[in-house]
């Protein structure tokens, strides 16, 4: 490979070439993926990424796109040949504009979504997409694995909040689609081709976002419910009562409580007595009437007449509704102290949940007896994280050697139940061969035809989303 030409296209600055400054392009979060590359390109612009892709064109040099490299699923790595070069977009982190009346902004793929967050408040109005990697991951990356987050029920998934978007396409042309507008019936929705699609068919350089009303009160309770079906209940309840102001709905089974009081410093038990399961419930608005954590209280009496839930408390400071918000989203880390996890993003129809539950617990139980679920997640979206901890005292390495076998049997229940195997996260290299196992060969093969014609070199992050030679 000729980097001289990438390294004269990007000039110094411009692209890392030295092994200990590419290192932490190379390694992920959870350690599980490694690549080699000769060069990060990191471009300035969305003519220096043209450039970039117009030359790897014509070489058939293979290029992957990576943002802040919080994905998990190995889509922003390279493989091991050495053949594949990363096009890193954190130098693209702009804001080109914003239109407080129109309720848009225009920012670079690059841009970190605190940054986007503090621009939309900085105007008088809010960009509610909200994740815990939301410090790291960058407009770029959230568009392309069409992120979800904490407040989907009341906004939907990043493509939900995307009204255009310019992308750089294989070879280099430059596609400007960074309309604003709200109406526009002209065709295909080339758009939302390139979002979860993962770098497999372009480079997102800048998109134009949908603002919102800038919330100025929201109020967070944590119920103490019986089961996963009193969750739905629930959800059905504060849709009624709080109409748009419900936000979020996330469940949580009593093991996953005890993980993070046991290993997290600073979370106690909210409430007197354990319970089951918890939810979640958190509401906002961008009006002041009616008050919320009076709505959210009238929402627990009745929960608590209707026996839905046996006790809860309503945060009564911001504080404490940070505190109540770090139960669930210090899960993750408080289960790696259990030992292995053995982890599934899935979801299902909603109200299937329960169903999901019972059945793929009795699965993976009659495979590896004692071994502890702690289902958690967006009840509210159908998305329920099910991580599985190692049995207490078992061989880490040995429990997670049957990742595989375990997959194979949870996904196998998703899909007979006409769920998704990839919920958040998307596919990467890591769902590769169970996306041919899970959607119809005719969804497949329309998949490969798309890529087919929009990258037919097969440059655009390859072996991702779709096997390579098939
Ligand atoms: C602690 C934590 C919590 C998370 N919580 C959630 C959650 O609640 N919901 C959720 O959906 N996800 C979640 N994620 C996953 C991750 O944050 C999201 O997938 C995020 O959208 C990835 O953004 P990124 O910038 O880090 O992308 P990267 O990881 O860098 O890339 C992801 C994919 O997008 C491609 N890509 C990146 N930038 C571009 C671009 N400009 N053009 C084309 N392709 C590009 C990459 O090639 C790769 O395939 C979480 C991750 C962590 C670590």
């Amino acid at each position: 490979m000729d980097l001289d030409a990438l390294k004269s296209i990007l000039g110094p600055g411009g692209y890392i070439d030295d092994p200990a400054d590419m290192a932490p392009h190379l390694t992920e979060w959870r350690d599980r993926w490694q690549g080699i590359t000769p060069l990060i390109a990191r471009p300035q612009s969305t003519t220096e990424v043209s450039e970039v892709l117009s030359y790897c064109h014509s070489k058939g040099i293979g290029v992957v796109p990576q943002g802040g490299h919080t994905g998990l699923a190995g889509g922003a790595m390279p493989d091991s040949s050495g053949s594949q070069i990363v096009l890193s977009l954190g130098r693209m982190n702009t804001v080109r504009a914003v239109d407080a009346n129109a309720n848009t902004m225009t920012a670079e793929a690059g841009c970190i979504l605190t940054d986007v967050h503090a621009a939309a408040d900085q105007a008088g109005r809010l960009f509610p997409l909200s994740l815990a990697s939301e410090g790291t991951a960058q407009i770029g990356g959230l568009l392309s694995t069409n992120a979800g987050g904490n407040t989907v029920l009341r906004y939907g998934n990043a493509r939900d909040l995307v009204l255009g978007l310019e992308v750089v396409l294989p070879d280099g042309q430059i596609w400007n689609g960074l309309r604003s507008l709200r109406k526009d019936n002209t065709g295909f929705d080339l758009k939302h081709l390139f979002m979860g699609a993962e770098g497999t068919l372009g480079v997102i350089t800048a998109a134009t976002l949908k603002l919102f009303p800038k919330t100025v009160q929201s109020a967070t309770a944590l119920l103490g419910i019986p089961s996963p079906a009193a969750a739905i209940d629930l959800l059905s309840l504060a849709r009624t009562a709080a109409g748009d102001t419900l936000t979020s709905l996330e469940i949580m089974p009593r093991i996953g409580m005890e993980f993070v009081i046991r290993h997290m410093p600073g979370c106690r038990d909210p409430l007197v007595y354990p319970h089951d399961w918890y939810a979640l419930i958190d509401l906002s608005s961008a009006a002041t009437d009616p008050d919320l954590k009076d709505l959210l209280e009238s929402i627990f009496v009745r929960a608590e007449r209707d026996q839905i839930a046996a006790d809860g408390v309503v945060a009564q400071s911001e504080a404490q509704r940070a505190g109540l918000w770090r139960l669930r989203e210090a899960l993750s880390e408080a289960q790696r102290f259990e030992g292995g996890s053995i982890k599934h993003d899935i979801s299902v129809p909603i109200s299937s949940i329960p169903e999901f539950l019972d059945r793929a617990g009795a699965a993976v139980e009659a495979l590896i007896p004692g071994i502890r679920p702690v289902p958690f997640g967006h009840i509210g979206d159908g998305n329920i994280h099910f991580n599985l901890s190692q049995p207490e005292g078992a061989d880490k390495q040995a429990f997670l050697d049957r990742w595989e076998e375990i997959n194979r049997v949870v996904h196998d229940i998703v899909a007979d139940m006409d769920g998704s195997i990839s919920a958040e996260h998307g596919v990467g290299q890591l769902k590769v061969q169970e996306i041919e196992r899970y959607k119809s060969p005719t969804e497949v093969e329309l998949m490969r035809r798309i890529k087919q014609a929009i990258d037919p070199q097969g440059i655009m992050n390859p072996g991702k989303v779709l096997r390579r030679n098939p």
